[in-house]
């Protein structure tokens, strides 16, 4: 009987434990990861990020005179923080605290594009290349 008491006065003058989610919203854990941004001024286009991402959320589409371009899907991205780890240039790709908000239809069939780009103008670079090589 003392012990419950003692708890209950205890717990009446202390933080409760819970949070007001959702309106307060949660502290994130700490080491937690988030979305990737990218610094296109620092990158060196080695597409490192590109190859060790695991669901292909990061992707490039190559332009006519070869140059590339950066893509990155938030819906796919799992915030692994692989492709931060593979980036040769310090500060190019970070990673911040916040999630992607919740994906609206229209951005699928635009990703689907930009893969099937990414593909192509990849194949159509390399045969030229290799072309011009011979
Ligand atoms: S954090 Fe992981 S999933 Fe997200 S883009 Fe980087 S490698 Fe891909
Ligand atoms: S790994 Fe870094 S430097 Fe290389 S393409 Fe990706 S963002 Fe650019």
């Amino acid at each position: 009987m003392k012990e419950m008491l003692k708890a209950t006065i205890k717990n009446l003058f202390s933080k409760p434990v819970t949070v007001k989610y959702p309106e307060e919203p949660s502290p994130p854990p700490i080491g937690y990861r988030g979305l990737i941004v990218y610094d296109e001024s620092l990158c060196i286009f080695c597409t490192k990020c590109e190859m060790v991402c695991p669901p292909g959320a990061i992707k490039f589409t190559y332009k006519d005179n070869g140059k590339k371009e950066f893509h990155y899907n938030p819906y796919l991205c799992i915030y692994c923080g692989e492709c931060v780890r593979a980036c040769p240039k310090p500060g190019c790709l970070t990673q911040v605290e916040n999630t992607a908000e919740p994906a609206v239809a229209q951005d699928i069939p635009e990703w689907n594009l930009i893969e099937r780009k990414a593909e192509e103008s990849k194949r159509k670079f390399l045969a030229e290349r290799a072309k011009r090589k011979k």
